[in-house]
């Protein structure tokens, strides 16, 4: 039977509660659809840096690059300063593997209720495809005081280099400035990946922008979602400003189908998509490389206050787990996996607080488990 070694990074707060009833619903995907899961357990987190000074190491971050795949709960911890672990973990990985897509379907499944009037789950089933690298999240920026200053700026990435040097000469009390930037190459292959995405699904992609005032980035944005464009005659394409964005994904979310963004607008559009597929507790996402190594994970943070409760909602991390086996090319296992969601969610008995009900973590997993061992 084959056997895949996937690296699990549980993490801070509900982290690992929530990612040990994912463990337990893989296995049993595992046993139905044959094949073993040898999990290798990683301490990274608050603990791990509390106790030892370390975020994540060289070597850990070269050990991982060998694997397909990584299962990874939630960082985030009241001890250790806000964004150090985020930081030096989620980023570090992120960036070190080089996973510029993040990938976030936005799904409302049967028996959840969504804040959105009169829309079902015939109407909410898109997937946002964000860039998860360039934009304003490049680091390039700073702050100083009226008068003359030079500052030097790097963007380093697998794919190219950027240097910057800024010559300030500046009559303003203060300012502070962020630079953003997207490059061909990295513009290019999350529209390729957006666009074939499409083509396993409804042939329709969505550009998400702000063209009109941020005219420089995102007309480049513009000008290589057409040139990709062309290659996929069948594709149905528009371009949609962020703001109006917003607004379509309460107004007409059935409209889409694929949405490509850059990385910030993407990082909004998909916390509104969270709230619209019924909240935090049911939102996974993937960071992924399609060449190399992918992490799938929760959305929602280490909610600190839920931890050790029992009571955080599992569900957006096995379906996040699902999403890992698709990955691993067991198509079957995943689809397995979302039909016992679907079922667990549909007999709406089983069910934590956050969506109505009062079972426990663990109870919400075994009843999913259960579902998975009657699907044969
Ligand atoms: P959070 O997502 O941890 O929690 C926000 C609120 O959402 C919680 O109070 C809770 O009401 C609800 N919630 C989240 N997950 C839930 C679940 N599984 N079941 C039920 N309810 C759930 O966001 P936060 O409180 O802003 O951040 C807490 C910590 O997590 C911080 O340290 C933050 O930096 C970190 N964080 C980590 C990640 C990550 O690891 N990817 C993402 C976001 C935040
Ligand atoms: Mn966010």
């Amino acid at each position: 039977m084959k056997t895949y070694k996937i690296p699990v990074i549980a993490g801070d707060g509900i982290g690992p509660e929530v990612i040990a009833e994912g463990k337990k619903v893989l296995e049993a995907a595992g046993d139905n659809y044959g094949f073993n899961i040898e999990w290798k357990e990683y301490p990274f987190g608050a603990e791990h840096y509390l106790a030892t000074g370390e975020l994540i190491s060289e070597e850990a971050l070269k050990e991982l690059s060998n694997y397909d795949a990584i299962y990874l709960g939630s960082v985030g911890d009241a001890r250790v300063p806000s964004g150090v672990l985020e930081r030096g973990v989620l980023f570090a990985l992120r960036f070190f593997l080089d996973q510029y897509i993040n990938l976030r379907p936005i799904r409302l499944l049967e028996g959840v209720e969504t804040p959105v009037r009169d829309k079902g789950p015939e109407d909410i089933d898109f997937v946002v495809v964000r860039e998860n690298s360039e934009d304003l999240y490049v680091g390039v920026g700073g702050r100083t005081k009226r008068g003359r200053v030079h500052h030097d700026a790097e963007v380093i990435r697998n794919l190219y280099s950027v240097k910057f040097g800024l010559d300030i000469d500046s009559e303003s009390d203060e300012i502070a400035y962020q630079v953003g930037l997207i490059s061909a190459e990295g513009t290019k292959r999350v529209m390729q990946y957006a666009f074939n995405l499409a083509t396993k699904r409804e042939n329709h992609v969505s550009s998400v922008d702000k063209m009109n005032a941020m005219t420089d980035i995102y007309s480049f944005w513009r000008e290589i979602f057409t040139k990709i464009a062309a290659g996929y005659p069948d594709v149905k394409t528009e371009f949609n400003l962020v703001d109006a964005m917003t607004m379509w994904i309460v107004k007409n979310p059935e409209w889409f189908d694929v949405v490509v963004t850059p990385n910030l607008f993407g990082d909004i559009i998909t916390d509104l998509g969270a709230m619209v597929q019924g909240g935090l507790g049911l939102a996974p996402g993937g960071n992924i490389n399609p060449e190399g190594t992918s992490m799938f994970e929760p959305i929602h943070g280490s909610a600190p206050k839920y931890k050790g409760l029992n009571k955080s909602n599992p569900i957006a991390t096995i379906w996040a787990g699902a999403m890992l086996l698709e990955s691993l090319g067991e198509a079957q296992a995943a689809s397995g996996v979302m039909r016992a969601i679907e079922g667990n969610l549909r007999a709406r008995k089983v069910r934590t607080f956050d969506i109505g009900g009062s079972s426990t973590t663990s109870e919400v997993g075994a009843d999913i488990t259960r579902y998975i061992k009657q699907s044969y």
